[in-house]
């Protein structure tokens, strides 16, 4: 059952066994898996809910006033010398799934031995997850792209890479019958991409679970010292104000907002409060794309948005990665104003577009502002100043190495580079790095787990230190950035916590 909040006339009280917060990546796994274990289950999504028919038709700029947070941009206050960064977020029946590019990778194995050596973290060994990797890997369709769907762009950039050496491995991706329509971020308009509202949900409602869209939870119910519900509001209203309030009742309680929301919904339930590390230590990947300009017609929208990958370069902590997305979103990222901007979009024909993510070491906090939304601020590692650095001029190098006539790269108040020799002076004296423009799709880290409550706002069972019964299970909970994409290994991890979670169930209270 689907229930749109904006359509309730009034409030609403509910009893289960389980209740989910929040319908993305991390929520969908456990809610899905507890309702396929026999459990009465309750989902909350503050987004609205869009079936793939109506998302799918959604023009670029509707979807992302739609199915994204703050319009899909979701700004982050630099602090100090720190790039521009603007966080993409999902808000909808299906979270941030929904506009994933569709990439999945597991998290590499040195990244989980760093975390069992150095953090404790034993339970999170690369043997421990390898299960909950194959279960979702099978479960969303994980696939290679085949060398036929690449576009252009794609082409262009895997040339230039062997050009200079760079190995490309070609991407997998959670995709059933993919056209290569690259609007994958837009919601994909053939329901071929496998996000969690067509690859888990679905069996959730078929087993009783009941999903309620437009729904904010703002507090979590205590009985006994234990979690036993929340509490929040329907957003019914004008621009989605609060009309209603619903209070739903549950043994457990699991907490799946994503790493920006969670901390607002621990903070104001005094959960995880007393540590240093609640809205904490959150990881970017801030992402870098350079645009790159030829003389013969790319026409780079004609293929699978993202497509191939090197990890050549991730002993320094920098993936590269082909990338198109909607041609106005790619053209307003274009350099100048008035007819130089005009020039520009009329080259997007003969565009391609080269990037990567730098596996960055933390800086960012989130903490509840005076506004609807919570305040992220990040201060930018020097190192990780460096990497972007150096991952804008392998890509720009690369460009060139394919033939492109202008290569844009993304710094404030640079106009495009027509020889290699110039981009290379620049990029020897490079602007500071607030000049810098970057974008990040995979926020991780503000509830991380950690083997005691002073390193951990959750325990390695992903319940919480403070209040038994509640349970995290989202992209707060990982405690570093992977240097991958990060749908795969959050939806993995929810499924190891809702395994165990499901394996203890005789502990809560029964009726
Ligand atoms: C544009 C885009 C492209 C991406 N591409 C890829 C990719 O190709 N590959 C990849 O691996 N990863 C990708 N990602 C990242 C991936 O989507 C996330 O890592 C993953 O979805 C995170 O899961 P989550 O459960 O933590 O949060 P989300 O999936 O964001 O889900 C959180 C949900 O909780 C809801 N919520 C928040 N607060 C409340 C509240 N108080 N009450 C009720 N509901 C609430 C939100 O509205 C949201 O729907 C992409 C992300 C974006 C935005």
């Amino acid at each position: 059952m689907i229930v749109r909040g904006r359509d309730l006339e009034k409030g609403f009280d509910d009893k289960c066994d389980v209740v989910v917060v929040g319908s993305g990546a991390g929520g969908a796994v456990v809610a899905t898996l507890c309702a396929e274990a026999g459990l009465d289950v309750v989902i909350l999504e503050e987004g609205g809910y869009y079936s793939p028919e109506e998302y799918g038709r959604f023009r670029p700029s509707e979807s992302l006033r739609r199915l994204g947070r703050e319009s899909g941009l979701f700004p982050i206050y630099g602090v100090g010398d720190t790039p521009v960064i603007s966080l993409m977020q999902g808000k909808a029946v299906g979270g941030s799934s929904l506009m994933t590019g569709g990439v999945c990778f597991r998290i590499p194995d040195d990244v989980l031995h760093r975390w069992a050596t150095e953090l404790g973290l034993d339970d999170l060994a690369p043997e421990q997850l390898a299960p909950h990797f194959e279960e979702v890997e099978k479960r969303i369709h994980v696939e290679e792209v085949p060398t036929y769907a690449r576009s252009r762009s794609t082409e262009l950039f895997v040339e230039g890479a062997a050009k200079m050496g760079i190995p490309m491995y070609s991407m997998r991706r959670n995709t059933s019958g993919c056209e290569g329509r690259a609007r994958c971020t837009f919601g994909c308009s053939k329901a071929a991409k496998m996000s969690v509202d067509l690859s888990y949900l679905p069996s959730a409602r078929e087993r009783g679970a009941r999903i309620y869209a437009d729904c904010r939870v703002d507090d979590v119910l205590t009985t006994n010292g234990r979690a036993s519900g929340v509490s929040g509001v329907v957003l019914g209203g004008r621009d989605g104000q609060p009309v209603h309030k619903f209070r739903v009742h549950a043994k457990v309680v699991v907490i799946a907002g994503g790493t920006v929301h969670t901390p607002m919904i621990l903070w104001r339930a005094g959960i995880g409060t007393n540590t240093t590390v609640l809205g904490n230590h959150i990881t970017l990947h801030p992402s870098f794309r350079v645009s790159a300009i030829f003389d013969e017609d790319v026409r780079g929208w004609d293929g699978v948005l993202q497509s191939v990958y090197s990890d050549h370069f991730m002993d320094d902590g920098i993936t590269l990665v082909g990338i198109y997305s909607a041609v106005n979103v790619l053209a307003a990222a274009l350099p100048g104003v008035g007819r130089e901007h005009l020039a520009y979009v009329k080259k997007m024909r003969n565009g391609a577009f080269f990037g990567g993510m730098i596996h960055d070491e933390g800086g960012g906090s989130v903490r509840p502002h005076i506004g609807r939304e919570p305040l992220l601020s990040y201060r930018m590692a020097a190192e990780d100043k460096r990497r972007l650095v150096r991952g804008v001029g392998i890509v720009s190098e690369m460009a060139f190495a394919a033939g492109a006539k202008e290569v844009i790269v993304p710094w404030f108040g640079y106009h495009a580079f027509r020889r290699v020799e110039d981009l290379r002076d620049a990029l020897a004296n490079p602007p500071d790095a607030s000049r810098m423009e970057c974008i990040s799709f995979h926020p991780l880290g503000s509830a991380r787990m950690g083997v005691n409550s002073r390193l951990g706002v959750v325990r390695p069972s992903g319940e919480s230190w403070d209040l038994e019964g509640l349970y995290v299970a989202d992209g707060s909970v990982l405690p570093t950035s992977i240097g991958v994409n990060s749908q795969l290994p959050v939806m993995a991890v929810a499924t190891k916590i809702a395994r165990g979670l499901i394996d203890e169930w005789s502990r809560f209270p029964p009726g």
